[in-house]
């Protein structure tokens, strides 16, 4: 289990009860949208609205504890910021994958940003389309 408390301070934030219970719910499920958070955090914290949900959420995706994604057509996505990855996003359904960002050409990349003087800091790399799943009930 993942030190979430340490996370926060790391990132200049206080660690209350309700940002830790929101990482968890985030980091149990990967990637979630800020309704989905909020229902399962009264699961265990009913007396915590949606307002105070989202704007600790706004919060730690200003402080980097968070990475917001965007999804065409829906609620934006959040999971707990990590080593550089790459999403699969289904613009279907809405299912993210984590994958490796290794399978990107950073060299070709890198080069490309050098010659537009454009100073690297970070990668976000998502991929939109439609997963195998999704795929399988259009073609039947
Ligand atoms: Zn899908
Ligand atoms: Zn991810």
């Amino acid at each position: 289990m993942k030190n979430y408390m340490s996370i926060l301070k790391e990132n200049g934030l206080k660690a209350t009860f309700q940002r830790m219970h929101i990482l968890e719910v985030i980091g149990m499920y990967g990637h979630k949208d800020v309704d989905e958070i909020y229902a399962e955090v009264i699961k265990t914290h009913p007396s915590i609205s949606l307002a105070t949900v989202y704007k600790n959420i706004l919060i730690m995706t200003q402080n980097g504890v968070l990475i917001e994604l965007p999804l065409i057509g829906r609620k934006a996505k959040y999971e707990i910021k990590k080593d550089s990855h790459v999403h699969l996003i289904c613009k279907e359904c809405g299912n993210i994958e984590d994958e490796d960002f290794n399978l990107v050409d950073m060299n070709s990349l890198k080069e490309v940003l050098s010659d537009k003087k454009f100073a690297y800091f970070n990668q976000e790399l998502n991929i939109y389309g439609t997963c195998s799943h999704c795929s399988s009930i259009k073609v039947s």
